[in-house]
């Protein structure tokens, strides 16, 4: 555990009962018509639920109505599929605007071509993203080199959006200069990827 997470507020989940960090859990609060709503940025007014960032205690909570116990009163029955889709698409997007961050902070390389050639140098790329429709002849390439650097690999996005958060066309292969973003940004995507399913 970071000392990062140390810090702030801690939760506990409403399934399995561990208390952590709030910045480590999942955030829920109640519509003002009695919707359970997933509130992964922790932005919602109202007294807020929380979860662990696993499926498994998400699932739980939905059954043993933990939600209609802490949102008292009017809460509807949420159902386990619909907070999970709202939790993934949530994770997604915080993952996009990260790496639009990561953009703007010009800590990003993009390109296969651009990209390949730098991992081959002793450059200070920590992390590599592949779209999900990038050829699986080029994307071997990549993780090869990448492999052989110990940089970590993910493949997220198509290229039309990969290049939307770097403010140019298509881009298949994205890579983050290391520091404390690249980090957080591996961190959310293998948060993602476990949320997801596809871990
Ligand atoms: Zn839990």
């Amino acid at each position: 555990m970071s000392k990062a997470s140390q810090q702030g507020p801690q939760r506990s989940c409403i399934a399995c009962r561990k208390v952590l960090d709030q910045s480590l859990l999942v955030r829920y609060v109640l519509s003002p018509q009695g919707e359970v709503l997933v509130d992964y940025g922790r932005k919602l007014p109202g007294r807020g639920g929380y979860t662990c960032c696993e499926v498994s205690c998400l699932e739980t909570a939905v059954k043993r109505k933990q939600f209609e116990r802490i949102f008292t009163g009017c809460c509807l029955p949420p159902t386990y599929e619909a907070l999970k889709e709202s939790l993934v698409k949530q994770v997604r997007q915080r993952v996009a605007n990260l790496v639009g961050m990561a953009r703007k902070s010009g800590i990003v390389r993009s390109g296969s071509r651009l990209v390949m050639t730098e991992l081959g140098r002793d450059s200070e790329l920590s992390l590599v993203l592949l779209s999900e429709d990038l050829s699986p002849t080029i994307a071997s390439k990549v993780v090869s080199i990448a492999e052989n650097r110990g940089v970590p690999c993910h493949v997220i996005f198509d290229k039309g959006y990969m290049g939307q958060l770097m403010g140019k066309g298509e881009r298949s292969v994205v890579a983050l200069r290391s520091g404390p973003l690249a980090e957080t940004i591996n961190n959310e995507i293998l948060r993602y990827k476990q949320i997801a399913g596809e871990a």
